[in-house]
């Protein structure tokens, strides 16, 4: 069913958004998916969306693990199988055992999506070198981490021609600010910027083996660390001038992309960035023309 969503804050002049209603349909069955930071948020979101399209999921968590089962049992509800394991994406020996559970249990991995992440905010000239390090390790090292653990499965393995035409998918969750400058957040917009050339880099490089990886930039996605920020109108209607499609994205809306990006109908495609983003990316301060 249709849903109308933020009525109130919509300008007169537009045409009131409504969400879309399609159905997820079941490209990935049988493949094992690992969603790090799965336990709230995008991760959630895309977790519960891989399960709907029938691939099996691992929720990755580092902390809550209630939460974290919670999501399982989501995923299990869809019909797949879903199991939690914890462990701290920046630490090189907690991913690389959690990468041996995965493959010990499922006996082999088929997507990963590198989901984790988080903010340390603070103006340029006061930021410390431990919040710059911290956002670095688990934003970018994190994903490497991870990354690197997959393309060591996939070229193991090969092709599983049952399941998928590739080896294997990574996807990034990056960000409208891989590419968009952000003040007062050099240490996020450095890490989602490393993302970019380092998901470009490892593409051109595994491609030949017939591994896939490609990102995904959300911009102003519904999730629970920004309700609150987004929560008053005047904020939301400052939000929505830099949004040509005025309206902000829901968590599911980057799981639909994520289970394009990892199924057989993106197989020809490799190392881009795919924004789902309602337009931030295309410098909304110019729609009256500068
Ligand atoms: P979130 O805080 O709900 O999700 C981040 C998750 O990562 C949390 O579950 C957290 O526990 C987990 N995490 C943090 N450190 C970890 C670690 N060391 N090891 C494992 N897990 C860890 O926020 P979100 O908005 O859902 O963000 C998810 C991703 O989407 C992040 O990479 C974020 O940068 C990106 N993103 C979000 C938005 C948005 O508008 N919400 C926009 C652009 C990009």
């Amino acid at each position: 069913m249709a849903q109308n969503i933020d009525q109130k804050f919509v300008h007169d002049t537009f045409p009131e958004p409504v969400m879309p209603s399609c159905p997820i349909v079941k490209d990935l069955t049988g493949q094992k998916a690992l969603v790090t930071g799965a336990s709230s948020g995008i991760g959630k979101a895309v977790a519960i969306a891989l399960g709907r399209a029938g691939a099996d999921v691992v929720v990755n968590y580092v902390s809550g693990p209630e939460d974290a089962e919670a999501v399982a049992a989501e995923v299990r509800f869809c019909g797949a199988q879903a199991m939690t394991y914890r462990a701290d994406v920046s630490k090189e020996d907690e991913v690389q055992a959690m990468f041996k559970a995965i493959c010990d249990q499922w006996g082999t991995i088929d997507i990963l999506v590198n989901n984790a992440g988080i903010q340390k905010d603070a103006a340029f000239h006061e930021m410390t070198l431990a919040q710059w390090q911290k956002v670095i390790d688990v934003n970018l090292t994190g994903q490497f981490l991870c990354a690197r653990e997959a393309v060591r499965e996939f070229r193991r393995r090969g092709v599983r021609k049952e399941v998928s035409c590739a080896a294997g998918k990574i996807i990034c969750i990056s960000s409208v600010h891989e590419v968009i400058p952000w003040a007062g957040h050099v240490n996020y917009a450095a890490s989602k910027g490393g993302i970019m050339l380092m998901m470009k880099s490892i593409s051109q490089e595994v491609a030949p083996w017939r591994i896939r990886v490609n990102s995904i930039g959300p911009g102003a996605i519904r999730t629970p660390i920004n309700t609150e920020a987004w929560g008053r109108p005047e904020a939301y209607q400052n939000l929505l001038k830099l949004i040509p499609y005025k309206r902000i994205g829901e968590p599911d809306e980057i799981g639909r992309a994520a289970v394009w990006l990892a199924s057989d109908h993106s197989d020809y495609v490799n190392g881009t960035t795919l924004f789902v983003d309602g337009g931030m990316t295309l410098y909304p301060g110019f729609e009256t023309g500068g």
